[in-house]
């Protein structure tokens, strides 16, 4: 990678239970890191919990970031998440590896569950973010691993030459369409509509691209990958079902909130993306939420960083008060 060098800093291990933090944040995308940089500047007493070795959310699993202010080149998505982890920890926030089980949201003093023990603090910077949508076809489950991707960046070197389909029409689905047609010999971008929700600057590259073909007004019906001879897709067109052969077949068509640890615990919409104010307040007293989780129109990096601002602001005040 450039010669980068990854190495990751050693992070402080809290002993769980002998002590109340002022601020526990539940995840480290871009969000959750800005909530722990403004929390150790302030000085209170932080703490954030994150289950991957490297924080960062979805930064880390995005080759090139084009559009977050300040870099006039792309940077690597690792290097920035890296150096936005750097940057934590030099204020003196403890970052804990772990996979949070359970959240008690109720009460002045919260618990967060984890492997290692429960964390307690004054309040909460709820920063868990979004997963891949599925499909929900048959052999989507079945072959997921095994030619059914839903990063590019993981799995796009597995296909050198070869042939694969993208599902989607979003700024995830072209940009990584893009990111693939560096291995693949031919893609095709399926899309279920006449036109792209992406922006068209990302489009225009996609239109130039030409091992990228456009299949429009198109909607995978099924994945069929059990005959190594004939691994192929079906698709239909006008009402009409075919079959296509492909290699491979990466999804992205949109996130959903990962809320699992929270469900019922805090006021969502419908579809589960947490409601917070303008501040970053959830409905319930010193449980904050920031970034992709939150119901919000523009999920990017440049948005979770203001949410994570703002948190630590809330969450500074609330504690004063
Ligand atoms: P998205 O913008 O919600 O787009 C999802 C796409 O998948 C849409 O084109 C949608 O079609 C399609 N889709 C949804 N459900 C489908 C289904 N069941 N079957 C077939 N197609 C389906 O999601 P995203 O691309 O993951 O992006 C998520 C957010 O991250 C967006 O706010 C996006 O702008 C942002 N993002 C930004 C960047 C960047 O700025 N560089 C990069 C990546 C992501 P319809 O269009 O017909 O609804």
């Amino acid at each position: 990678m450039d010669g980068m060098d990854f190495t990751f800093t050693k992070t402080s291990s809290p002993k769980p239970g002998d002590k109340t933090y002022d601020v526990a944040i539940v995840g480290g995308g871009p969000g959750g890191l800005t909530a722990a940089l403004y929390c150790g500047r302030y000085r209170i007493d932080t703490i954030m919990i994150e289950k991957e070795i490297l924080s960062g959310g979805q930064m880390t699993t995005t080759e090139w970031v084009e559009n977050y202010p300040g870099f006039e080149d792309p940077v690597l998505g690792n290097q920035l998440a890296k150096s936005m982890e750097s940057q934590v920890q030099s204020t003196g926030v403890s970052i804990v590896r772990q996979t949070v089980t359970k959240l008690s949201l109720k009460g002045s003093i919260k618990e967060i569950q984890t492997g290692a023990g429960t964390i307690k603090a004054r309040s909460i910077i709820i920063s868990t973010g979004a997963s891949a949508r599925l499909l929900g076809i048959p052999g989507e489950e079945t072959f997921r691993g095994k030619g059914v991707s839903y990063c590019a960046t993981c799995d796009g070197p597995f296909y050198p030459d070869k042939t694969i389909a993208v599902v989607g029409g979003g700024n995830t689905a072209l940009e990584e369409s893009l990111f693939l047609a560096k291995y693949a010999g031919k893609i095709y971008l399926i899309h279920r509509r006449d036109a792209f929700r992406g922006d068209k600057i990302i489009q225009e590259r996609i239109f130039k691209e030409d091992r990228i073909e456009i299949w429009y007004n198109t909607v995978v019906k099924a994945i069929r990958f059990e005959d190594e001879n004939d691994r192929h897709i079906v698709f239909s067109k006008k009402e009409k079902e075919e079959k296509l052969r492909v290699d491979g077949i990466f999804i992205f068509i949109g996130m959903v909130p990962n809320n699992d640890l929270f469900k019922g615990a805090v006021d969502t919409d419908e579809e589960g993306w947490v409601i917070t104010d303008c501040d970053m307040k959830t409905n319930v007293p010193g449980v904050f939420a920031v970034g992709d989780v939150r119901q919000k129109n523009l999920r990017q990096i440049a948005t979770a960083v203001g949410d994570g601002a703002l948190a630590a602001y809330s969450a500074n005040k609330y504690l004063d008060e």
